[in-house]
C-alpha cells in the first residue's frame, strides 16, 4: 500500500473488493437506509458481544450520546470517567446535563484505575465510563463492584477494542453499557458509524428508541391507544441517530474480517515489542493481564523530554506518528467549567510522553521496520 516518500499514516481502513461489492449490492436495491442490512449488521455485532443486544448509531460519538440517554444520565448525575480519552466520552455526559468526574488512570496502561475511581464517586455517579485504551480492555471486574455499591452502571466505550477479549468475555459483553466506533482508523468501519450494546433489555430498547427519535413502535405501550394502524408515539426526545443500509453493508463485510485484521495487527504490535522493548529512551505499552487485546493503537512513551522532538522528527521522516490523548479536562470547554490542570498527575504524565506510532492492518512488514529504524535512529 504504502510506498517510500508516501507518510505513512497512523491509522487507515483496510477496504477490499467484498467490502465494495457489499455496498453496490446495497445501493443497487430498495433500501438506502433502515432496511435488511441494519439488522444483518446488527446481529453480526450481537454475535461479536455474547448475544446481547446491539443498536447501530451514525457515529461511536452518537453511540455515547444514546448510551447515556438511554440510561437517563442528566442534570444532577455524575459520570465517572477517563481523562485518556477522545473527547466524546465525557463531553456527551455533559451535553446531557450531567457532571464528569475524572479520575486518574494506570501509569503503565494508562486504562483508568479502579482504586481512583472508587475514591471519587458518590450516590450521585450515575454511569462510570471506562475507555478501553489503545485496545486493552479496562479493568471491568475491579469497577463493576464499586458501580454496583452506589447503584451506578458501568459504560465502556470500545472505540477501540472491538474483538477483544477479558478473561475470556468478549468486548460488548464485559461493561453494563458499550459503545462502539467505526470511524475509519477504528478496527472496522463504516466511514462514519458506532454502536451501542446493553446487558439490560430495557435499556437497549431505550437505546433503539433514542436513536430513531424516540418513537414508540409497541402497540402494549402506546399512550395514545385506537389513533390507528399507522400509530407510533414520542413519550420521551430522541434523535436521528440512524445509520444507513449502505454503511452497515460496508460494516457486515468489515466485521466478517474481523479475525483477519486482528491478527495482523497482532503481528505488527509482536514485532513492536520484540525489536522495541530494549531501546534506551522509550517504554513500549503496558499490558494487563488475561486479556487478549484488539490493538487499535501501538503508544509508546518517549523518555527525557524527547516526545515533540521525536514526533517532529518521525513527521518529517514520513512517520505518521499521533499523540492520544490529551487529557480532556485540559480541553478550553473544560477548563471553561473549572477543571484544573494537576487533576490527574498520572494521565498528565502518559500524555507529556505519549506517541502512537502507525498501526493499521495494510501495513508490510517493510513499513513497520522503517518506522523502528527510524524511531531507534533518532533515539540512538
Ligand atoms: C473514536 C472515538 C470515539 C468517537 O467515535 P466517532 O465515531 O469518531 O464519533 C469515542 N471514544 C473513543 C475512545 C474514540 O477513540
Amino acid at each position: 500500500m504504502s510506498s517510500v516518500g508516501a507518510m505513512l499514516p497512523y491509522g487507515r481502513q483496510s477496504i477490499d473488493e467484498e467490502d465494495i461489492a457489499a455496498v453496490v449490492e446495497v445501493l443497487r436495491g430498495d433500501w438506502l437506509t433502515t432496511g435488511p442490512a441494519v439488522a444483518a449488521f446488527e446481529d453480526a455485532l450481537s454475535a461479536i458481544a455474547g448475544g446481547l443486544p446491539a443498536v447501530s448509531t451514525t457515529s461511536g460519538t452518537a453511540a455515547l450520546h444514546t448510551a447515556y440517554a438511554a440510561v437517563g444520565v442528566g442534570p444532577g448525575d455524575e459520570v465517572v470517567t477517563t481523562p485518556l480519552t477522545f473527547i466524546a466520552t465525557a463531553a456527551t455526559a455533559t451535553l446531557r446535563g450531567a457532571t464528569v468526574v475524572f479520575a486518574d488512570v494506570d501509569e503503565d496502561t494508562a486504562l483508568i484505575e479502579p482504586a481512583s475511581v472508587e475514591a471519587v464517586v458518590t450516590e450521585r455517579t450515575a454511569v462510570i465510563a471506562a475507555v478501553d485504551y489503545a485496545g486493552q480492555p479496562a479493568d471491568y471486574a475491579g469497577l463493576q463492584p464499586i458501580a454496583d455499591r452506589v447503584g451506578a452502571l458501568t459504560l465502556a466505550d470500545a472505540a477501540h477494542s472491538i474483538g477483544g477479549t477479558a478473561a475470556g468475555v468478549p468486548v460488548g459483553a464485559l461493561a453494563d453499557v458499550t459503545t462502539m466506533s467505526f470511524f475509519p482508523t477504528k478496527n472496522v468501519t463504516t466511514a462514519e458509524g458506532g454502536a451501542v450494546i446493553a446487558r439490560d433489555g430495557t435499556l437497549a430498547r431505550r437505546a433503539r428508541e433514542f436513536h430513531r427519535l424516540g418513537m414508540v413502535r409497541d402497540p402494549d405501550r402506546f399512550v395514545l391507544s385506537d389513533e390507528g394502524p399507522w400509530h407510533q408515539e414520542v413519550q420521551e426526545f430522541g434523535l436521528n441517530y440512524r445509520l444507513s443500509d449502505v454503511a452497515c453493508a460496508l460494516g457486515l463485510s468489515q466485521v466478517r474480517r474481523l479475525g483477519e485484521f486482528k491478527r495482523r495487527r497482532t503481528e505488527i504490535v509482536t514485532r513492536y515489542d520484540a525489536m522495541l522493548a530494549e531501546v534506551a529512551g522509550l517504554r513500549i505499552p503496558g499490558r494487563r493481564e488475561d486479556v487478549d487485546p484488539m490493538w487499535h493503537l501501538y503508544p509508546i512513551r518517549v523518555l527525557g523530554g524527547r516526545r515533540r522532538e521525536v514526533f517532529e522528527r518521525m513527521r518529517s521522516a514520513g512517520i505518521g506518528v499521533q499523540v492520544n490523548y490529551l487529557p480532556v479536562y485540559r480541553h478550553p470547554v473544560y477548563a471553561e467549567l473549572g477543571y484544573r490542570r494537576g487533576l490527574c498527575p498520572r494521565a498528565e504524565a502518559y500524555y507529556a510522553q505519549q506517541l502512537s506510532l502507525p498501526l493499521h492492518p495494510s501495513l508490510s512488514d517493510a513499513d513497520v521496520d522503517r518506522v523502528i529504524e527510524t524511531l531507534t535512529g533518532i533515539l540512538r
